[in-house]
């Protein structure tokens, strides 16, 4: 439903996207992610057809966006940063202006509007101007807009940017209650939104996409896939990390210690399943084991492995 092949923008010296390829399919929830300035914004943009590309191109369910504008942005919902709207109107009036740009009157734009207006909960603030509406319900009258025709294609920069931990949930669910019918693609900083909501993460680095693949994925290729930690009293972590190196598919192990408890955390080789041997180990040994669990992986430690984010920042650090 998204086809995007080359995609490239330039604002004079700065190569803010350098040649994106990307399909989305129907049913993916696509998260994308990259520190910031990496050129999210301006490849939705693009994508959107808010931005002229100097290369490359985006096609939406089959129309290009550049070309087929007008056929192209029917099939799209579109949530820009920081979701602008007027502000002396108020969401009623807003939606109302909407319903009438994307062709609706009469009790069709009735019935788009209400059902926006539900899915978003705006009921209580309809009538106040935007203005002096609350960030969060800023953001969703944004969400409203951007849902209004019910798009086959949705492309929301920050989707639940601002809004209270409740507000984000219930953002997730409907993103979540949408996804089947529709390509979403979303740009977050939330690793947690990634794991909540996306079939697949992309990661892009100055204008580059670094990293593709489900959450899953992306996790395994964390050091901390299927770690296996272990509590117990710090007078005995010495003797367990001795013997958790014994075991032939730990690569290493680490401990930390606090109150009078250790963590000693064993790697896997290769990302093995580490927590049968482990387990094992503890009950044959009697170790006071407190806690015992292995890790899925650490989404932020791959982004940090992927991105120059680090790099550059002790870069700047230094000079
Ligand atoms: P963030 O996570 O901070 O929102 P982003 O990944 O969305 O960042 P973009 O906003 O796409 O990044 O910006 C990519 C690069 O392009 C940055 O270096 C930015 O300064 C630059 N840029 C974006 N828009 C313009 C513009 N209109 N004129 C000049 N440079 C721009």
């Amino acid at each position: 439903m998204i086809e995007i092949a080359g995609l490239t923008k330039r604002f004079g010296p700065i190569t803010a996207v350098a040649g994106i390829d990307l399909n989305v399919d129907k049913g993916e929830v696509l998260g994308f992610l990259g520190p910031n300035g990496a050129g999210k914004s301006t490849t939705m943009k693009m994508v959107a057809g808010f931005l002229a590309p100097d290369g490359g191109y985006a096609r939406i369910c089959g129309h290009d966006i550049e070309t087929d504008t007008l056929a192209a942005q029917r099939r799209i919902g579109y949530l820009p940063e920081g979701a602008p709207a007027y502000p002396d109107m108020t969401p009623r009036q807003f939606l109302k202006f909407i319903a009438q740009v994307r062709g609706f009157d009469g009790a069709a734009a009735k019935s788009a509007i209400g059902d926006a207006v539900g899915k978003t909960e705006l009921d209580p603030v309809l009538d106040q101007p935007i203005d002096t509406l609350s960030k969060g319900f800023k953001r969703r009258v944004g969400l409203a807009q951007a849902i209004l025709h019910d798009p086959p294609v949705l492309i929301m920069d920050e989707p639940t940017d601002g809004l209270d931990p409740n507000q984000k949930h219930a953002v997730r669910r409907l993103i979540q209650g949408m996804a089947r019918e529709k390509a979403i693609v979303i740009s977050t900083h939330l690793l947690e939104e990634v794991e909540a909501v996306c079939t697949r993460a992309v990661i892009i680095d100055r204008g580059r996409i670094v990293a593709d693949g489900t959450p899953a994925q992306l996790l395994a290729r964390s050091r901390h896939h299927n770690a296996v930690t272990i509590v117990l009293p710090s007078g005995q972590a010495a003797a367990v990390a001795a013997k958790l190196k014994g075991l032939p598919e730990v690569a290493g192990v680490e401990q930390s210690t606090s109150n009078g408890s250790a963590a000693v955390t064993a790697y896997p080789k290769g990302g093995a399943l580490l927590i049968e041997d482990v387990s094992a180990m503890a009950a044959r040994e009697h170790w006071d084991v407190k806690e015992l669990y292995a890790e899925a992986g650490r989404l932020d430690e791959v982004f940090r492995a992927v991105t120059t984010h680090d790099a550059a920042w002790a870069r700047e650090s230094r000079t």
